[in-house]
């Protein structure tokens, strides 16, 4: 079995809930705090570990009481940290959100999290069968250097290019599997693009993408499932009916059961068919974390 290395962001998430959000310069007495472990990196390596596949988490924490607490939760859900490295003198990627009206604001700012370095990916011994994944809540050129080694080691490279930035075709081109939603692809693809266009539209604007058609594309739209572009031949994989309560998350669970599936050396369509179950229990439950399933309890939907 191969393992998987996620580099990317950790972050608490504080969220203050309050009848109204405040006018600039007004202070209004909210109800309640709660603080989530979050960031895309950390979530999408939580989901690989939940579904039983090694994960190594490759990133950085602050030498605080937040980076405290994220190391105790993250190793409680089965990611090594062994790469994760505590940094002096920054304080760990923390959200600021506000929640009123069922509208929320958000302040993610990044901290440690900006300085993932070219040394911080120098350090796994990655092999052929591994995956590499990562996203853009750390810099660029870290990645690169990241999807570099991983390239020569004979691992396969998921990119998900969120959230939404601008990247030169340099990256593009390490990547093996592209995971994105809707706006990502119409930023990466200079497109307009809502997520009610017809899959088709979808499946056009990924031409428009600076890559080649040997490229795995995997286009997330919601509950509408995932549009599958495997040897430039489209299929989509319908969304599976569910009541689903709160999608945060849902995202990183697709990429992060992906990347665990093909770690176990299953073949691209049946990841992308497991990824799209586990993905649709996750909008099932509140939270990002905590509602990532297990193994057996995708492989119950499944059955
Ligand atoms: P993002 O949050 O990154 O925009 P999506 O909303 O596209 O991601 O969701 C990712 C995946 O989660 C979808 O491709 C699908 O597999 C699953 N999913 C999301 N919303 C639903 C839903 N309402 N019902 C069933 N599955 C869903």
């Amino acid at each position: 079995m191969g393992r998987v290395f996620v580099a990317g962001s950790i972050n608490m998430d504080v969220v203050a809930t309050a009848d109204r959000h405040p006018k600039i310069g007004e202070t209004v007495a909210g109800k309640a705090v709660h603080y989530f472990p979050g960031g895309k990196g950390a979530n999408q390596a939580v989901a690989v570990a939940k579904l039983g596949a090694p994960s190594t988490l490759i990133g950085r924490l602050g030498m605080d009481a937040f980076g405290q607490q994220l190391r105790q939760f993250l190793t409680a859900q089965g990611v090594d940290l062994a790469l994760v490295k505590d940094t002096p003198d920054i304080h760990t990627g923390t959200a600021v959100i506000t929640i009123a009206d069922a509208d929320n604001t958000i302040v993610v700012v990044p901290g440690a999290n900006a300085l993932v370095s070219d040394d911080d990916v120098a350090g796994p011994a990655l092999a052929k069968g591994d995956v590499a994944v990562s996203q853009f809540e750390i810099p660029q050129p870290t990645i690169v250097a990241f999807f570099k080694r991983a390239r020569a080691a004979g691992a396969i490279t998921i990119l998900n290019p969120a959230p939404a930035i601008a990247c030169g075709p340099e990256l593009l081109d390490l990547v093996d599997i592209l995971i994105l939603n809707e706006t990502e692809l119409g930023l990466l693809a200079q497109t307009e693009l809502q997520e009610t266009d017809d899959p088709a539209r979808f499946a056009e604007a990924t031409r428009r993408l600076p890559i080649g058609p040997d490229k795995i594309i995997c286009v997330t739209l919601g509950k509408r499932g995932v549009l599958a572009l495997v040897g430039g031949e489209p299929s989509l994989f319908a969304g599976r009916a569910v009541k689903a309560v709160d999608t945060t998350g849902a995202g990183d669970c697709f990429v992060g059961a992906l990347a665990a599936q093909l770690a176990n050396g299953k073949a691209i369509r049946d990841a992308i068919e497991h990824a799209n179950a586990a993905a649709s229990i996750c909008v099932q439950r509140m939270g990002a974390a905590p509602s990532l399933p297990t193994a057996a309890e995708v492989a119950a939907v499944l059955s």
